[in-house]
């Protein structure tokens, strides 16, 4: 079956009201940045509340792939479009069930089913109405197919058909990611380590059409150079979907043998915590993000139990930090990240920055004035530090 359109299915920017086509228009911005990476020519067009993508000379399975890459797209239908001959005319009704019996013949090779035609007839120039159409085309599927039936409450294979500028025919939806499409609600800042989590933390955040900055925590010699590698990797997860991710490398390492020389070691995890969030914090407000996101899920580790989770995000008053993992099991979160296909890159045994000093036994229920006070013994050595750290930040740009 030589489909050549796609009929494009979002749902929740449907229902924007005035804002709507802000958000259309940013669809079609991210379906077309994916399809330019795609072989193949192709035309993305709206019409009165549906996306098309008209191709010629593409191969389907990666530009399927490409479009479910696409937050804000829920279903992707593999189309036959067919033109207006030169005199402005649709095919008749006997050119249109010929189309639909060569789609039902091309796409399922298998007849037993149950099937419904659905018409919609935009052009109301059309000589058949919607109703007249599809008890014919019905028909006439029955003719050419007998072993296939009707059903028109619950059919295997729903037909649709669409008499508008072009005669569309289409029936399986691919699901797409869902969500809004990126550029429709700022940036934020992801504090993306080599672990599980994060990358899923970032994915989820964009998923919501916020792009992503991200801030990685690199402590060398003690970290390599693979564990460098596998954050940019991952930050590319997050680019295949966002487009681009701009990832700070910041070296930490003074940092953390400062707070190691001068800190209690059952307090290091989260006192480390508390200067990555006001790193963060900083880069985040220099380039205009709204938010922090982390991939700190409630219980987890010690470090993250709601007594470790007040004490590290009191440090940042002026942006909210966004944790929407904050609830998730950890095998919600693998099955998330195995899905966006970050969960082989994360399970590389990598050192990380925050293992290396671990203390046998942390502190699972720190509390904030007392981490306060030991922060005290940091003196200014510390802000010299976090300046150094911060004029020293690597710049990295993921594109994808
Ligand atoms: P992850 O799987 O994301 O590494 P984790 O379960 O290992 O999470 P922690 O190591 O306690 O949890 O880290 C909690 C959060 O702090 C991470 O999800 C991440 O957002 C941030 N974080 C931790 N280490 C780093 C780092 N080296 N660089 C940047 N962010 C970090
Ligand atoms: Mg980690």
């Amino acid at each position: 079956m030589q489909y050549h359109a796609f009929v494009i299915k979002y749902a929740e920017i449907g229902v924007k009201g005035k804002n709507r086509y802000i958000f259309e228009e940013a669809l079609v911005k991210q379906i077309e940045r994916v399809l330019s990476k795609c072989d193949g020519e192709f035309e993305v067009s709206r019409v009165a509340g549906r996306m098309y993508v008209e191709a010629k000379d593409f191969d389907f399975d990666e530009t399927v792939g490409q479009l479910k890459t696409v937050f804000g797209v829920t279903g992707i239908c593999p189309a036959v479009s067919i033109e207006r001959d030169g005199e402005n005319r649709l095919p008749d009704v006997d050119g249109v069930a010929k189309a639909v019996i060569d789609f039902v013949d091309g796409v399922y090779p298998v007849k037993n089913k149950t099937f419904k035609v659905k018409v919609r007839r935009v052009d109301k120039s059309y000589p058949m109405d919607s109703m007249e159409l599809a008890a014919e085309l019905g028909a006439r599927i029955l003719d050419a197919y007998s072993e296939m039936k009707v059903d028109v409450h619950n059919p295997d294979i729903l037909i649709n058909v669409e008499i508008r500028e072009k005669l569309n025919i289409f029936s399986e939806v691919i699901p797409g990611p869902g969500g809004m499409p990126i550029g429709t609600a700022g940036k934020a800042m992801l504090l993306l380590s080599g672990g599980i989590d994060s990358p899923v933390a970032g994915y989820m955040i964009a998923k919501r059409g916020v792009d992503i900055e991200a801030v990685y925590f690199n402590a060398p010699p003690y970290t390599s150079e693979k564990a460098k590698q596998k954050v940019i990797d991952l930050a590319g997860v997050i680019a295949k979907y966002t487009g681009k991710v701009k990832l700070h490398v910041i070296n930490f390492t003074d940092i953390q043998m400062y707070i190691y020389k001068q800190c209690p070691h059952d307090e290091l995890t989260i006192i480390m915590r508390r200067y990555m969030m006001r790193i963060a914090d900083t880069l985040a407000q220099n380039s205009g993000c709204m938010g922090l996101v982390t991939g700190e899920s409630i219980g987890q580790v010690a470090s993250q139990t709601m007594q470790s989770l007040m004490c590290t995000g009191e440090v940042v008053t002026d942006i909210p930090v966004y944790r929407p993992l904050i609830a998730f099991d950890k095998q919600d979160i693998v099955d998330i990240s195995y899905k966006i296909d970050a969960y082989e890159t994360s399970i590389l045994p990598y050192e990380d920055c925050c293992t290396i000093f671990v203390a046998k036994h942390p502190v699972t229920k720190p509390r904030a004035d007392i981490i306060r006070k030991h922060e005290e013994n940091l003196s200014e050595k510390i802000d010299e530090l976090v300046k150094t750290a911060l004029e020293t930040d690597e710049v990295i740009v993921i594109e994808k």
